[in-house]
């Protein structure tokens, strides 16, 4: 029988309300990613021990937390205190594909229009390009070497269909939002270096650049630090409760007493921290594969040699890039199981894709695999404000599988609500999310879309003998 939090405001152990299996929460060591082999590791960030009193603590250092601390530092003047259970970018941040995009729902325009109006859209719109504004001033404002690549992104169609969807959607765009896109016909793919089995066209959309994500979130880390912000790693937060005019965050070998608390957890959240986030998060797994440099004549053999950051039209997205140094990332969604004999059945199901889909690099040896938690909330939008009911408790989360630039701007949004000053947070963030129907049955409803998710997407090209 799992352990239950009686008093509403109060946690223990989240670690036993989390939605998956140990593994994917074993912050003892890091994910085995290019990543964290491409870059030398800092010094790595001390557990809390002892008693700290702060003004705000944040709970989670990726990029919303880090940002949220930081820009209460600098911007604000507060004292704060940011506990990982891990270290800084031990999450998504420090994992992802490093696409710096638009992104945050997995509502359609149609739906964002629906839900809080033209204006509404144009505001989350806004946030969304301003978000990569946010992500591109910090690293060109603090020298943080993590730009991969040209500005822009390319939607892949995986169908004639999809390509009509796509022509819509560019109209759309324009319409709602006066944003040009640039449709390629599948006879010009070839001519923009787009080549792959199964590809029908692209739009081109001139926003966006892609980036090492770790050298971003431990880049921003120390940026942090060096403003004040006291930065502790290995120190999850295993009870939140109200005492006096703030809360008490305790660690296994510490706590804090903070007036206000930010929780910025997303797909590694717990359900009871604070209870009222159970149920409204999804943790979705993302899965990616790190091909050995790839040679000029490799590129070309396969003839997909855009440097432009790449991603296809199907729900269970598939996402891809060069690096610099010529190795190929792609990855995908999907699998539902973070036990450790799962891991080989996912990596082998990215591996089976890659292959598929760029057959002339079947055979490239494979040099890293790794896979991390998503967030969906039960409303598809994410969230950015206090907890109801819980005065001084604030969230940021929900970014959809689409966060590098989201949950950096979301921070700082949440910095500001803290802090007390007017900020113009998009209506559609301000929602709560709904709780998912049956939340212990999430995964099981997680199965059901990716099976029929499947059958929309239909089978990827067959692999050549
Ligand atoms: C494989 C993969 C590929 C992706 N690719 C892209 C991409 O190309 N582009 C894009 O925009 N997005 C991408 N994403 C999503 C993106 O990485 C996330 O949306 C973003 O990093 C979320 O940032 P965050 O700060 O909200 O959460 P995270 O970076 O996940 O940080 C949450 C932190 O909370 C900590 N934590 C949890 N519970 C506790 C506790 N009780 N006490 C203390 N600490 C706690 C965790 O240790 C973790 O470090 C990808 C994600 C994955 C997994």
């Amino acid at each position: 029988m799992r352990p239950r939090c009686r008093n509403p405001l109060q946690c223990r152990n989240p670690a036993v309300r989390r939605l998956y299996e140990d593994p994917a929460y074993d912050t003892s060591r890091w994910p085995p990613s290019h990543w964290r082999a491409s870059l030398p590791a800092p010094a790595p960030a001390a557990p809390l021990t002892g008693f700290v009193r702060a003004e705000v603590a944040v709970i989670g250092a990726g990029y919303a937390g880090l940002n949220a601390a930081l820009e209460l530092a600098r911007g604000h003047g507060a004292d704060v205190v940011v506990l990982d259970a891990g270290q800084p970018g031990w999450g998504a941040s420090g994992r992802n594909g490093g696409f710096c995009c638009i992104g945050g729902s997995k509502l359609s325009d149609r739906q964002i229009v629906a839900r809080v109006g033209e204006g509404g859209a144009r505001d989350f719109r806004d946030f969304q390009h301003r978000a990569i504004e946010r992500v591109a001033g910090l690293l060109s404002r603090h020298g943080i070497a993590a730009r991969q690549g040209p500005t822009g992104d390319i939607c892949i169609a995986h169908s004639p269909r999809a390509l009509k969807a796509l022509a819509e959607d560019a109209e759309a765009k324009m319409a709602l939002y006066g944003e040009e896109t640039e449709l390629i016909p599948a006879a010009a793919l070839a001519e923009r270096g787009l080549t792959g089995a199964g590809f029908h066209g692209a739009a081109f959309s001139p926003t966006g650049f892609p980036i090492h994500p770790l050298a971003y979130a431990e880049g921003l880390a120390g940026v942090a630090r060096a403003t004040g912000v006291q930065l502790y790693g290995q120190s999850p937060v295993v009870a939140l409760a109200p005492e006096g005019q703030g809360w008490r965050l305790t660690t296994p070998q510490g706590s804090v007493l903070a007036r206000r608390v930010l929780i910025a957890t997303n797909g590694y959240s717990s359900d009871d921290l604070p209870p009222w986030i159970g149920g409204r998060t999804l943790p979705a797994q993302s899965a990616v594969l790190m091909t050995r440099p790839l040679s000029a004549a490799e590129r070309r053999a396969q003839g997909f040699t855009t440097p432009i950051m790449s991603y296809d039209t199907r729900h269970l997205l598939h996402y891809f890039r060069h690096l610099p140094d010529g190795r190929f990332l792609f990855g995908m969604r999907g699998g539902i199981s973070a036990a450790t004999s799962a891991a080989a059945r996912t990596a082998a199901r990215v591996r089976d894709d890659f292959a598929r889909m760029f057959p002339a690099w079947a055979a490239v040896p494979v040099e890293a695999e790794w896979s991390g938690f998503v967030c969906l909330t039960g409303s598809l939008a994410p969230f950015v404000g206090p907890v109801p009911g819980a005065q001084g408790l604030y969230a940021a989360f929900g970014w959809h599988g689409n966060g590098v630039a989201p949950a950096s701007l979301g921070g700082v949004l949440a910095a500001g609500l803290i802090a007390g000053r007017p900020t113009p947070v998009p209506a559609l963030m301000r929602i709560p999310p709904r709780r998912f129907p049956l939340p212990p049955l999430r995964r099981t409803w997680l199965r059901a879309a990716y099976a029929v998710y499947g059958l929309q997407d239909g089978a990827l090209p067959r692999r050549a003998a």
